[in-house]
Formats: C-alpha cells, structure tokens, sequence
C-alpha cells in the first residue's frame, strides 16, 4: 500500500468509527485548531517569511486572523448548521414531518495551492470537521517551508487519523486522485482543475473547484481616481500579485490613463517606499519558474512605473504598463505578479464587451461615483464575485459564498457555505403509520370514480 492510500484508508477507517458525527467532538477539533493559532503563529509567520517573504503583520491579516473568525463562527453557529432544517410542506404531506437533515459525505480530499496557504487548506478543513467528515490534506508542494509546518503541526493539535496530512508534489496528488473520495475540493489553477475533475469522474466524486484567472478592473473617468488607484494598488501588489483575486489588469478611458499611472506610481512609493526591494511589506515571487514566467510576459508591452527585479532573490518590483493591446502577452493568461497591464477602451460598454469576450472571471471591479454605472456592470456582465470601489475585501465576509463560476470554479465555501458544501442535504419525510385513508387516491386501480373525475 502506498503512502497516499494508507492515509485515505487510516482517514476512511476513523470516519466509520462514526466519532466525527458527535457536534461535541467536531467541536473539540475545531478548539484544537484555534489552539494551534494562538500558539503557533510565529512558526506559521517564519514559514510563510521563508516562502514569500510575507511580513508577520501580512500573514496575520490575510491568513490566520481571518482562520480563526472562521473557525469561531463554526464552533458558535454549529449547533444551528447541523440542525434538521423544516420546510414547506404540500398538501399530500401536511401532517408529515418534512425537513433536510445535514449529513457528513465521508472522506473529502483537500487540496491546497501556495499563494496563502493556510488559507486555502485550513478553511476547507475548518468547513469539512464543521460537517463532520474526515479529510486528507494535500497541502501545496510549492510553499516548501510552510507546507513542512502544516505536516508537523496539524497532527499535533487535531485527530490525526481523522484528518492526515499528505505532502508531496504532481506523482503524490496523482496517486491520491487514484483513490475514492466522498468529495474533494481543489485550489490552485484551472489547468489543473480539469486534471482534478477527470479524475474524480472515474468514482463519480463531486468537486468544488478554487481556480483563478484574470479579474477585470473598470475605473470609470467619473470616481475619485486617486482613491481607486490606492485601493487597487493595494489589491494588485499585496503578496506580490500572487493573489487569486487580484486585479488583473485596469480598462479606462484614454483620457485618463496618465492620471491613473501617475496615482498607482504615488500609491506603491507610499506604501513600499522608493526602494520595495528592501520594504518588509514587499513580498517576493515564489521560485525562479514562476520569476522567469512573470519577466517574459513583459516582452511585448510598455513599461510605464517600475522594471527592478533580481533573480537571485526572486523580486520583481510593482510594475505599471501602459497601453496594453488585447494581443500583448500580459493578456492572455493569468498574471499572477505584480505586473498592471492598463488597456484603453472608448468606455463603459467596450469595457462591458471586452469583459464578456474572455472567461467568466473570479472576481470584477469598478470603481465608479456614479450607480448606473455600477449596476451596469454588474447586470452585464457575470463572474466569481462583484465589488465596487474596492478590491480584495469580500474574501473576509464570511455570510458571503466565495468562489467561482465557468473558468474561474465551481461550487464555493466561506462561513455555512463551507458547512454546507461538504455536507449532504439530505431530504427526509416521516410519515405516520395512521390516516391510511387519506392515501386513498394514490393506490390504483385509479378508477374515475376513486378519482372523482
Ligand atoms: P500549485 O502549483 O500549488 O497547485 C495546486 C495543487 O495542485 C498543489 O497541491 C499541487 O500539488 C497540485 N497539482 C499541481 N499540478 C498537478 C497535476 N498535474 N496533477 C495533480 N495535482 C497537481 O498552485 P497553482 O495552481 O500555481 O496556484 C495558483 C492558481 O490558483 C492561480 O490560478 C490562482 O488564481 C488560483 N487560486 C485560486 C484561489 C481561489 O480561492 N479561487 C485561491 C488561491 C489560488
């Protein structure tokens, strides 16, 4: 037996022991895992310091705090999540008990990519102990150090037959896909993506697919373009691009192009200083195959702001490109990096058309002052989520779902969405054996007269 298929048999054996479908003890786990960020959070900070040269302050804000608002709402809401659920009833049912039962689907499989990655593996889990499953955990290969962390630390605070950790690269992951799980929930890219969901056609195993994209931004010529510029900006370089719901690239008018380089270039000297290289704010790319894909994508576009970069060390400054062309290579896949390609359009509704021509995004901005605008775009057009003068900030609202839709995923999670993407809501009806009579009219022979017609 392979490494990969002891664990999704040691995690399948723990499942059927029925533990993990006591609240109590699903509970406990979550407690486990809130302990684990209270008292861990420098090795999760050096880690991710190691991998992405994310500040303390950065990996608290965009990782762990928003980990343990998750798990808190879980232990507090639990109870009412797992709750028979009553619905409307129909005549034929009225004196019926109706309702939807929550129930674990098993064994979940979780994979996880690098760019925040306790993120995008422990919420998962959080949403997978919540509705009582167990769940292997794949974190991603890519983020050496922290990927190093999650398999020491994980078994030590949480059951660790019930949830396994497994790391290892492409032949590992594949290895796991070989195997059957009662679900399985992917981050990282949609290449990627469909491999995972062939895969799990062969056991007819259902997926949430996290993937990515490019995430328009529309700047409207009627906004206050330096706050716009501020808050994308921020949206753009944090974690050195490398975030699933960055802005992609910025549609504006012609008019205002040069007033937009010069506030995005005012923005990043506030936030990173003349010099990003050395700002401990400033991140780094992950490795020298994505610092090398990045680079090329410069190749045929103009560079407005920025061009420092150092192989060495992974670092590619903040860099702002101006009049983009659709065909420019910067445009045809996901950036991920801190490059922002500008394109002009003549307004809002070549911005509208332009969008509508490439896949349905993970995330759309606009920033705007006006809410026609705004409307506009969001009626027009369709993607993952929708956010208006300003970026970013819906990944922390746990009441709303996240993920995507067409290219960018499927299915999506955060707060009960996670619960309730990892259960089974199941339908039940309890009849009483008593007023047989009533179902007269349903046992044939169905003769007119039984009918009434
Ligand atoms: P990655 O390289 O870490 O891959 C993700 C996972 O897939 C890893 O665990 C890896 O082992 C596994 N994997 C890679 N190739 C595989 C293969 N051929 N077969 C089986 N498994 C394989 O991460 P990535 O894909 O570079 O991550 C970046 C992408 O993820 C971007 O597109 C980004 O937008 C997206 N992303 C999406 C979200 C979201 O929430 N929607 C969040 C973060 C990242």
């Amino acid at each position: 037996m392979s490494r990969e298929q002891q664990a999704v048999a040691r995690a399948r054996k723990a499942f059927e022991t029925g533990r993990s479908r006591s609240l109590e003890y699903r509970i406990l786990q979550l407690k486990n895992l809130q302990r684990l960020f209270l008292e861990k959070q420098k090795e999760i900070s050096d880690a991710s310091k190691k991998d992405l040269n994310k500040s303390e302050v950065g990996t608290q804000l965009f990782e762990t705090l928003g980990l343990e608002g998750e798990i808190s709402l879980a232990i507090q809401k639990l109870k009412e999540w797992a709750a028979p659920r009553p619905v409307e009833k129909n005549l034929l049912t009225l004196s019926d008990t109706v309702y939807i039962q929550p129930e674990p689907l098993g064994v979940v499989l979780i994979i996880g990519a690098w760019n925040y990655p306790w993120a995008v593996t422990v919420q998962p889990l959080i949403g997978a102990i919540a509705a009582g499953n167990a769940a292997v955990v794949k974190p991603s290969e890519v983020c050496v150090h922290t990927a190093k962390v999650m398999e020491d630390l994980l078994p030590l605070y949480i059951d660790k037959e019930l949830y396994p950790v497994v790391t290892g690269g492409v032949p590992e992951t594949q290895e796991l896909l070989r195997q059957r799980f009662d679900h399985i929930f992917y981050t990282g890219n949609s290449m990627v993506g469909k491999v995972i969901m062939e895969a799990a056609a062969k056991h007819l195993t259902p997926v949430t697919l996290e993937l990515g994209g490019k995430s328009p931004c529309y700047i409207d010529k009627n906004c206050d373009i330096s706050t716009a510029c501020r808050r994308i900006t921020w949206g753009k370089y944090t974690n050195c691009g490398q975030t699933c719901i960055a802005p992609d690239y910025i549609l504006c008018e012609p008019s205002i192009q040069d007033r937009v380089i010069e506030e995005v270039k005012k923005s990043i000297k506030d936030f990173y200083t003349d010099n990003p290289k050395t700002c401990p704010d400033y991140g780094r790319i992950i490795n020298q195959r994505h610092f090398k894909r990045i680079m090329a994508l410069l190749e045929d576009s103009t560079v407005a702001a920025g061009g420092d970069n150092d192989e060495s060390n992974c670092f590619i400054g903040p860099i702002v490109l101006r009049d983009v062309k659709p065909e420019a290579k910067v445009m045809q896949d996901e950036i991920f990096g801190p490059l922002l390609p500008i394109l002009p359009v003549s307004g809002l509704d070549e911005a509208i058309k332009f969008i509508n021509r490439g896949e349905k995004p993970l995330a759309l901005y606009v920033f705007s002052a006006d809410e026609k605008v705004i409307n506009r775009m969001r009626d027009e057009t369709s993607s993952g989520g929708f956010l208006a003068n300003d970026c970013l900030v819906h990944f922390s609202v746990n009441s709303l779902p996240f993920g995507g839709v067409g290219n960018s995923g499927m299915g999506c999670y955060h707060g009960k969405y996670s619960f309730d993407q990892l259960s089974h809501l199941r339908s039940c009806l309890i009849k009483k054996l008593k007023m047989e009579g009533l179902n007269d009219m349903r046992y044939p022979p169905h003769t007119p007269k039984k009918l009434g017609w």
